[in-house]
């Protein structure tokens, strides 16, 4: 049905006095609501409106924007279905811009169709920023009249004076600059220019994108990497759709080759979207796209102000933005004519969007390629198991890169078994003497020694040594996080933060907490202690904000102004550090534990990833594991630098458990404020699951291991299923047996990647 406008009559302007006689032209109107489908509207006579059209129009006693959606294939077929033309309200207005392509249109609907959300909400992903749908204001700069003389009858106040004079140079000024500069108000501008001695000259309020040149600084390739370089620009000249994994190590040029990919589409006149997982700490990347096309790129991410944003989304919508750098939701952007999608680091899990539609950027980009009909390129050093599946199949085209430019080795990767005495740190400490004893040579010999761990803070847990308890948050289930350098507890599920006590709200005992474990801020400590005249930096997400901050840090560790940098995933990223030689992980089973199926991928990425950083250039660079589980696969795949190896045992485990790739799975997660509304949910769905199909596995309802979350209850269930069956049918029929109430929200997750 399609309704939700018939409020025509009762606002009294939708419907005419008089009826004309030609038939009443109708459009269905997709709306950035959660809604599932189009509703029906009559476009005004004199009025186009194509399929694509941005428009606004009222709802109830709003009005909204929407776009004009294709027909329903049945439009006609079923006339009684439909709202009567008399109780249709008609399109207000129409927005001056390009329509929002087919194949964008196509993709909207893909995309809620895959991942089970109204159409309407996958919509407002694509015009997030409705703001851009107006033309902007247009900002007026005034410079001086033609001609020496000044219009008759024009009085030369000394403020009038001073403004002419600074007009004589410089280019034309903003009323507001010039007022200021001038030392004036602006009602003195104003009369200068109603008297015609200033002329008006319209100014774009932003910098324009101009468009990169491919031709600005190419380097010259290696064999390997011309090979690889040419194979992709004859995927882009095709203008089809493939897909094609770059699989090559650390530091072996992935980004050059893949340049070259974006040069040639630029040279075919299209548009590029080159995908990255954090774009906030991607400056050094922005920084070597400028050095290869002479501009920067159109960036499009969540930190942007509203402006910019606006200002962006116009320019891509128009075409003029030629390539646009972003985070994953700048997949929806309406491209008039990508010709090219690269998805870098394509095994990242920051791809995944975990709230609103949830879905993964780098599989619905595989989409958008097919929709559009172009090539789509996965680079990663430690390609997800997906993607390497996917190769294997045939389904991707694979390039290696098996080399690091320039001839740089790989570097010597040793576990430090923590379990051997001698290995063993002291007490309240956490680098073993054998990690200690390389960071003092490596600062000896002038080079530079990076520490990971993935932990914020000073210590991941704090307890009351005399009762025993433990400070946690008060809206989850999770340990506040003493973070001592901001002198606070925070939660980093919620963000809750608080003072830390002083004495125990339990016991009252003064002075009893004691900090467990170590984070990035207790090592610095250790570090600052073991070498005092060390220059040491702490590089975390929350100690760094912003990519600016980030990339001081970067540019001091550069110059050789830091021997010892400590930090958390943030540091592990694409960072090229060429006095760096030494990587030590004081905790590389942290990431293991846990029930989640790809915690042994993941791992193993990113300790590669951090392990890369290490002699990146001539020196040769080393890489210290502390472990107690040098036995475990990652660890000694991490060691005799064996991915594939590892890889081959992680999916014949997997295969044989028929879990991703090598099979579906989807989750529900019911969450709620009243726990016990959340647990009739959960078990009502329990109840209500197709249990029957033997091809299916069901596990849960259970209480997810982050139990609260933000004050919420939460339960999960898991559907798991072979590869030939599509869940969201079975997952759609179930779903309709229990009435959801307002209180309760159950969220599908199809391929889900984070089981907390
Ligand atoms: P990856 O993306 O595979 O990690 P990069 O493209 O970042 O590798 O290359 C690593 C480093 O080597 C960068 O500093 C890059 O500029 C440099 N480099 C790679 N290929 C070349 C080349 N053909 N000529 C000059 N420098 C190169
Ligand atoms: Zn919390």
């Amino acid at each position: 049905m399609t309704d939700g406008n018939g409020q025509g009559d009762l606002l009294g302007n939708a419907v005419p006095a008089v009826a004309a006689a030609a038939p009443v032209r109708r459009v269905r109107v997709l709306l950035p609501l959660p809604l599932p489908e189009p509703y029906d509207y009559k476009v005004p006579p004199g009025m186009a409106a194509p399929p694509g059209t941005y428009v606004e129009v009222p709802l109830g006693p709003r009005r909204l924007f929407g776009v004009v959606w294709d027909d329903a294939p049945d439009a006609q077929a079923a006339p009684g279905d439909r709202v009567a033309d008399t109780k249709l309200r008609g399109l207000v207005r129409t927005f001056d811009l390009p329509p929002m392509p087919a194949v964008t249109r196509r993709f909207i609907e893909w995309v809620a169709s895959y991942t089970m959300s109204p159409v309407g909400a996958v919509m407002r992903m694509a015009v997030s920023v409705s703001a851009a749908l107006e033309e902007p204001r247009a900002l007026t700069a005034y410079m001086r009249a033609e001609g020496e003389e000044l219009p008759d009858g024009l009085r030369l106040t000394p403020a009038r004076k001073r403004v002419l004079e600074l007009l004589l140079d410089g280019p034309p000024r903003l009323a507001a600059d010039l007022a200021a500069e001038a030392g004036c108000g602006p009602a003195v501008i104003r009369s200068l220019a109603d008297a015609g001695a200033l002329m008006p000259v319209p100014m774009r309020a932003l910098p324009r994108f101009p468009v990169p040149d491919p031709a600005a600084s190419p380097k010259t390739l290696s064999g390997d990497q011309r090979i690889a370089a040419d194979m992709l620009t004859a995927r882009v000249d095709a203008a089809a759709y493939s897909a094609t994994l770059l699989d090559g190590v650390t530091g072996s040029g992935k980004t050059e080759v893949y340049f070259e990919a974006v040069a040639e589409a630029l040279r075919n006149g299209r548009q590029v979207l080159v995908l990255l997982p954090e774009i906030a700490l991607s400056a050094q990347w922005l920084d070597r796209f400028a050095g290869r096309f002479g501009v920067r790129p159109a960036e499009w991410h969540s930190d942007m102000a509203p402006p910019l944003r606006r200002h962006t989304w116009r320019a891509v919508a128009s075409g003029e933005a030629r390539v646009i750098v972003g985070a994953r939701s700048a997949l929806f952007l309406p491209y008039p004519d990508l010709g090219l999608i690269v998805v870098d680091e394509e095994h990242e899990a920051a791809f995944k969007q975990e709230e609103g539609v949830v879905y993964h950027a780098r599989d619905m980009a595989v989409v958008r390629a097919h929709l559009g009909q172009i090539p789509i390129v996965l680079a990663s050093a430690t390609p997800s198991l997906e993607t390497l599946t996917n190769a294997e199949a045939g389904r991707y085209a694979r390039i290696d890169l098996p080399a690091r430019h320039g001839g740089a080795s790989m570097p010597d990767v040793t576990l430090i078994d923590l379990r051997r005495k001698e290995a063993a740190p002291p007490a309240r400490h956490w680098l073993s003497p054998i990690l200690r004893e390389a960071l003092a040579e490596t600062m000896l010999a002038g080079e530079q020694g990076m520490l990971f761990l993935n932990r914020r803070g000073y210590a991941p847990l704090t307890l009351c040594r005399s009762c025993g308890h433990r400070l946690q948050c008060p809206h989850c289930t999770a340990w506040l996080v003493e973070h001592r350098l901001t002198r606070r507890l925070q939660c980093h599920h919620c963000g809750y933060n608080a003072h830390s006590p002083d004495h125990c709200p339990q016991c009252e005992a003064e002075g009893s907490f004691v900090a467990c474990g170590p984070g990035v801020e207790r090592v610095a400590e250790e570090v600052t202690n073991l070498f005092p005249e060390a220059r040491v930096a702490v590089m975390t997400s929350d100690t760094l904000v912003g990519p600016r901050a980030m990339q001081n840090v970067i540019e001091q560790v550069k110059a050789g102004e830091i021997d010892l940098l400590i930090g958390t995933q943030v540091m592990a990223k694409g960072h090229h550090f060429p006095l760096l030689t030494l990587v030590g992980v004081v905790d590389a089973d942290l990431g293991l534990g846990g029930g989640d199926l790809r915690a042994g991928e993941r791992t193993f990425q990113l300790l590669h990833q951090v392990a890369g950083r290490a002699g990146r250039e001539s020196r040769p660079g080393r890489v210290m594991l502390q472990t107690h589980m040098p036995e475990n696969p990652v660890m000694q795949a991490l060691a005799a630098h064996d991915r594939d190896s590892f890889l081959a045992l992680e999916a014949d485990q997997r295969r044989a458990m028929e879990m991703p790739p090598f099979g579906r799975m989807a989750a529900l997660i019911i969450s709620g404020e009243d726990e016990r509304a959340v647990d009739q949910i959960a078990s009502r769905l329990g109840r209500t699951a197709p249990r029957a199909r033997e091809d299916l596995t069901i596990l849960g309802p259970a209480p997810a291991p982050l139990a609260v979350l933000r004050g919420r209850h939460r339960r999960r269930m898991l559907l798991k299923g072979p590869k030939n069956v599509a869940l969201q049918p079975i997952l759609a029929d179930w779903l309709a047996q229990v009435e959801i109430p307002a209180s309760v929200r159950v969220q599908v997750d199809i391929d889900p990647y984070s089981f907390l």
